[in-house]
């Protein structure tokens, strides 16, 4: 069933959820590609969404858009961001998008009159899965994260088929156990008994680890690594100390302290062994983690912050890491705060904004908070504030300078006003279909498309290049019947689709302003670590000039 040679890593999660599967996926990955094996990463959300896209961020964060258009969950952004290349839709895969193609088979009568079942059939559709995976360009490792803990109802069959897989591979086949160790307060002391239960219900299903990732807050001791390694049969090698850390994008370069990466090729009898080369990696670290490095103040005019007393920063995470990636290329050290979109429309002054070096409003569907996220915009163009937006935040960009400079008061979006007299941001034509035959999922104008960049403009000359490529996530566009106008009062499309009809960048000349510009696709979504985003990094050097100029 394997391909020759190839090698799998499974990582599980134990005791809990959220305590760093996906750091853990992405950092063994970063680490075997530096030294020198070709790998691919693939997640497994054991939900019965036949893809992230429809679910709202507050449920599962933010929607991670590839390049395919596949709409993914946030830890394939993490992959990416870490691995440094665009992943494929066959790294990803969910329970509903397992169980479509089974279903779908059987009643194409391919099952040939059987009865089709769990195992072997959605099992086996799981194996066909990661194979079609594992066969990326000379990829020599998998590494598989799957979602949720050890014991859940909805992760059991893709654990089953990692069993499998194991049980016919045995020297090719690694399980990895990301586990917690509570020191509860009033106790004061790390404890190990949930990881033992945990590895017990592993064992039940027929699955030993090989290594487990002790998160905890503090380093784990040699005490406790013995008692791990004893009570749950595990090399004390092979029990890995996780702290805490700040910053995620530390976690390989521990890792590799630890000889993780060479305890994996041990393992996995992959003898070339080499030092991953991680000093370009090292460097982006040392500087998004100077605390001595300049700061600037950057506002992110949102809505889905609130779920209950929490702020879930998760559903505008690469947003956030974008941010980051261009300040530390900037030798800046960013500030970020959450501003509520709601709280300019309870009647909160926008002018409170003017405390920031840049605002941006990032994608959005609906109408919570629109009024308000249009109230800071015009604030961000007046007051000339750097302002960034993202998709929504492109489309009211452009329906701000609509109503306010060229006086058409009633310009608003479809998507809020059907009967809008100047509709400026409009359903796309092929999107009218969809809607009216209630298609909702995987049916936006989603992932990389083309545009064409205007000579003399910012965008121009933050990409130094004619044509460029990004992902989407969007219904409606500016409605071509109002560019003429809009360019006329002084708006210019500097990004546009091949055929002309699509405007993908709005911007004001820097004669007007020294920063104001959106995008209709989502740029956060391509930036990396040691490949920040232009139009990113042309932004925060705008605030950071602002900042020195206020000073
Ligand atoms: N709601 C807008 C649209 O569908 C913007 C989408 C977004 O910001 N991703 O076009």
């Amino acid at each position: 069933m394997a391909r020759d040679g190839h090698k799998y890593i499974f990582v599980l999660g134990g005791v809990m959820s959220g305590v760093g599967k996906g750091v853990v996926t992405s950092s063994i990955g970063l680490l075997l590609q530096q030294k020198g094996y070709p790998v691919n990463l693939v997640k497994v959300d054991p939900y019965l969404n036949v893809d992230a896209g429809t679910m709202n961020p507050t449920e599962h964060g933010e929607v991670f858009v590839l390049r395919s258009g596949l709409e993914t969950d946030q830890d394939m952004g993490n992959y990416e961001r870490f691995l440094g290349r665009d992943l494929t839709p066959d790294d990803y895969m969910t329970s509903g998008m397992v169980y479509q193609s089974v279903i779908a088979r059987e009643r194409a009568l391919e099952y040939g009159g059987k009865c089709v079942e769990a195992i072997p059939h959605v099992r086996d559709e799981i194996l066909r899965r990661i194979e079609a995976a594992a066969a990326y360009n000379g990829s020599r490792v998998s590494v598989i994260e799957i979602g949720g803990t050890i014991g859940d109802f909805q992760n059991a069959l893709f654990i089953e088929a990692a069993r499998v897989l194991k049980m016919e591979h045995p020297n090719d086949v690694l399980f990895v156990m990301v586990s917690y160790l509570p020191t509860p307060g009033t106790l004061g002391e790390m404890k190990t008994k949930p990881t033992q239960t945990a590895v017990r219900d592993l064992n039940s299903y027929g699955v030993q680890p090989d290594f487990i990732i002790a998160r905890s807050k503090e380093h784990v001791d040699e005490k406790r690594k013995e008692k791990l390694a004893v009570w749950c049969n595990v090399r004390k090698d092979r029990v890995i100390s996780a702290p805490d850390i700040t910053s995620i994008y530390e976690a390989p370069l521990n890792f590799e302290e630890d000889k993780l990466g060479d305890a994996l090729l041990d393992a996995l009898n992959l003898s070339e062994k080499r030092r991953a080369s991680l000093s370009a990696w090292r460097r982006f670290v040392l500087a998004a983690g100077n605390e001595k490095a300049p700061e600037v103040a950057i506002a992110i005019v949102g809505k889905y912050f609130d779920t209950g007393d929490f702020v879930l920063s998760d559903a505008y995470l690469s947003v956030i890491e974008a941010i980051k990636f261009s300040a530390a290329k900037l030798k800046r050290r960013p500030r970020i705060t959450w501003v509520n979109a709601k709280d300019f429309e309870r009647g909160k002054p926008a002018a409170l904004l003017g405390k920031f070096d840049g605002i941006i409003v990032p994608g959005g569907f609906g109408e919570s908070g629109i009024e308000g996220k249009l109230k800071a915009i015009r604030f961000a163009r007046e007051k000339k504030i750097p302002y960034f937006g993202l998709c929504y935040g492109m489309q009211l960009l452009v329906i701000e300078y609509a109503r306010n400079v060229l006086g058409l008061a009633d310009a608003h979006t479809t998507e809020i006003k059907k009967s809008a007299e100047h509709p400026v941001v409009d359903l796309m034509l092929e999107q009218k279909k969809h809607l009216a035959d209630n298609k909702y999922g995987g049916t936006m104008r989603l992932g990389a498309y083309p545009a064409y960049l205007k000579k003399g403009t910012l965008a121009r000359a933050a990409y130094k290049k004619e044509l460029v490529e990004e992902r989407h996530r969007h219904r409606y566009e500016i409605n071509p019947a109002y560019v003429k106008q809009l360019e006329d009062a002084g708006l210019v499309f500097s990004g546009m689709s091949p055929d002309g009809i699509l405007m993908e960048i709005a911007e004001l000349p820097r004669s007007a302003h020294p920063f104001m510009l959106g995008t209709q696709f989502h740029p956060e979504l391509q930036a990396r670590p040691l490949s920040p985003h232009p139009l990113f990094t042309e932004f925060v050097r705008a605030a950071a000039l602002r900042r020195r100029k206020r000073k």
